[in-house]
């Protein structure tokens, strides 16, 4: 899903900025989230077992949020809160390294300096840091709506149709659903 749509973002956001580089970071961001960012690092999925060594990383994040609740699948709400959330990590190894390195004695970076380094970085690059948001959230927005389609799909009658039909990997997700009992009792 998200390798198909790729291209489409990438052609979007060159059409409408005309620029190459901010297409290269709508895409970065939208395939980083469609591929380990993503809205389901609240539960045990995909996204967060492709963070291999490091997926232990989003273990309190699951323990805080509901799978599918607003603050991991609420648009704009979920992005924010995965790049406050990994920034927290981020920064507290960045302080634990800046610890170590004051106590070897060497000369490292004051809070202050550091907050003013990242303050100008995104001043003076806000469209990436721009772009790479929307992407994120462009990934994010795929998820969302591939969640809402397949949670409708299940509650509609639509879903017997399809398993009417001999389709044998349909039919044996939908072992348990109450569709597969009324086709069992019209086949007696
Ligand atoms: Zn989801």
């Amino acid at each position: 899903m998200t390798l198909w749509s790729l291209p489409f973002i990438a052609g979007g956001t060159l059409y409408a900025t005309a620029r190459a580089d901010l297409a290269f970071w709508v895409s970065s961001g939208f395939l980083v989230s469609g591929l380990i960012f993503g809205p389901d690092l609240d539960l045990y999925s995909f996204h967060y077992k492709r963070w291999g060594k490091l997926r232990w990383l989003w273990k309190p994040y699951q323990k805080a949020i509901k799978h599918r609740s607003i603050w991991s699948h609420g648009p704009i709400i979920g992005t924010v809160g995965r790049i406050f959330y990994l920034g927290l990590w981020v920064g507290l190894v960045g302080l634990f390294y800046l610890g170590i390195a004051q106590l070897a004695g060497a000369r490292t970076y004051t809070g202050q300096q550091l907050i003013e380094i990242v303050k100008h970085s995104i001043e003076s690059n806000f469209p990436v840091y721009l772009a790479t948001f929307c992407g994120l959230e462009l990934g994010a927005m795929s998820h969302y709506s591939s969640d809402w389609f397949v949670s409708t799909y299940k509650r509609s009658p639509l879903r017997n149709l399809f398993a009417a039909s001999s389709n044998p990997r349909t039919s044996s997700k939908l072992k348990k659903s109450p569709v597969k009992q009324t086709r069992r009792s019209r086949s007696k």
